[in-house]
């Protein structure tokens, strides 16, 4: 017997009642975004691999050891499956030249790969909401992402999504910063562990953001960046800040978070909850003045952020968020050659009309097809057998009243009574 293939680890199938939740938030997502003024893109998923070295940074985990890099067998190019959103965004808008005469603001929903340990909000193929603006320097657009999220959080029902800022200044500011750092750490060698070490002059500002419960004293008292941040860095955060009181919206500014992507500056922030576990981080960015120039465009300042979908999903559920399955108004039931063929009719028929019809397919008895109908969840079974098909007739009947009432109706008065009944329910149900 041949091995039963299995999906790749890390990599998940989303079956049919997952991804109708899915679908329902991603409905909620898009009408958000419109609402902000934000327009879709949509990028390759592969791209050329030095597109992240360049962008994300040589010395990050995502480069270091999370990249699906490989090699086009046909020409040899060094190809990557994305790791985040950011990089080829910002690829795109340099070479179709978007941001030469007006600003943009766009979004994007798709996977991203990392090889990552698999675990509970952690995967090696997940999604995200990328939400990246471009021509705008701040503090404005910054304060209105920060908005945009506390916004969605109620839209979804969510609660308890806690708001972190920090800013990370402008390079020369982090630079003199770095210098501070590395003698500080350089005093406290002896506790390093070995990745704080293999950072210690690389990327000393992730050693703060460590998950090692032995170095979060040490890194508490470490030198701030904060007091390195001259008037004009200061200026723009307090500019954050002030938007955020004026809306209400609490927050911590967390000197540690600095994100573990190199493109930042000035604004960074998180939305985090403790309902995940050790996954907390829902949704995460900043600003990336630098990058668009980097990579070759023209300079032009840039903020944005990106949700990991898997994280936004399981939190719904966990609050007990469950939209309703979306079920078709009709299911047909049909049984002999001429009821069947009309049976397509009708439900085309219906279509027309803006009704959803689910139709039996693969025969059997009218009382296992019923089964079916009352199992789909649908209002309504239309049933057709050979005598109806006869005379251009059907049966309605009502699934979902105690009793319910069954009716024999010509096929052109079939929709209408439908819709009709769809009203009363409607506001029967208000
Ligand atoms: P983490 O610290 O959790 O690894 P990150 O800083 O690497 O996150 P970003 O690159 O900022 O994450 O990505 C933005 C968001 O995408 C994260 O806040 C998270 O919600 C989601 N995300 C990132 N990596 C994964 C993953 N491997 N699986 C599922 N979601 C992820
Ligand atoms: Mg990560």
């Amino acid at each position: 017997m041949s091995q039963i293939l299995q999906s790749v680890r890390g990599m998940n199938d989303i079956l049919p009642d997952e991804a109708e939740f899915w679908e329902l938030f991603e409905e909620t997502v898009r009408s958000w975004l419109k609402s902000y003024g934000y327009r879709p893109i949509r990028m390759p998923i592969v791209e050329p691999t030095p597109l992240f070295k360049r962008a994300i940074g040589e010395v990050t985990d995502i480069v270091e050891k999370e990249m699906y890099s490989f090699e086009d067998s046909l020409n040899g190019e060094q190809l990557t499956l994305r790791p985040e959103g950011t990089a080829g965004c910002v690829r795109a808008l340099i070479q179709h030249n978007l941001a030469a005469r007006q600003t943009q603001r766009l979004y994007y929903i798709g996977q991203m790969f990392r090889h990552e340990r698999p675990q509970k909000g952690r995967y090696r193929q997940f999604h995200q909401v990328g939400v990246e603006a471009f021509g705008f320097n701040g503090p404005d657009v910054d304060a209105e992402m920060i908005l945009m999220g506390a916004r969605l959080w109620d839209d979804l029902g969510l609660e308890g999504i806690e708001l972190q800022i920090n800013s990370l200044g402008q390079p020369a500011e982090r630079a003199e910063h770095r210098k501070a750092l590395i003698a500080y750490l350089e005093q406290h060698q002896d506790i390093l562990d070995e990745e704080a070490k293999r950072r210690l002059y690389t990327n000393p500002l992730r050693i703060l953001d460590t998950k090692n419960p032995d170095l979060q004293a040490m890194c508490a008292a470490a030198p701030k960046l904060i007091d390195y941040l001259g008037a004009e860095s200061l200026a723009h955060f307090e500019g954050v800040q002030q938007v955020l009181r004026d809306a209400g919206i609490p927050f911590t500014v967390n000197p540690r978070l600095v994100r573990g992507l190199d493109y930042y500056n000035l604004t960074v922030f998180e939305w985090v909850t403790d309902k995940l576990g050790a996954q907390g981080t829902v949704c995460a960015g900043g600003r990336y003045d630098g990058l668009v120039e980097q990579l070759g465009g023209k300079p032009t300042p840039a903020c944005g952020f990106a949700m990991g979908v898997e994280r936004l999903v399981a939190l719904i559920r966990e609050s007990g968020g469950e939209p309703a399955a979306p079920a078709p108004d009709v299911y047909v039931v049909h049984q002999g050659d001429a009821a069947s063929r009309l049976a397509f009719r009708v439900a085309e028929g219906l279509r027309d009309q803006g009704i959803a019809v689910v139709l039996h397919c693969g025969g059997g008895s009218f009382k296992s097809q019923m089964k079916k109908a009352d199992g789909s969840g649908a209002a309504f079974a239309v049933i057709i057998g050979d005598d109806e098909a006869s005379t251009g007739e059907v049966q309605l009947k009502a699934l979902r009243e105690a009793g319910g009432a069954q009716r024999k109706l010509k096929v052109d008065e079939l929709a209408d009574a439908i819709i009709d009944s769809m009203i009363d329910s409607d506001e029967a149900g208000e």
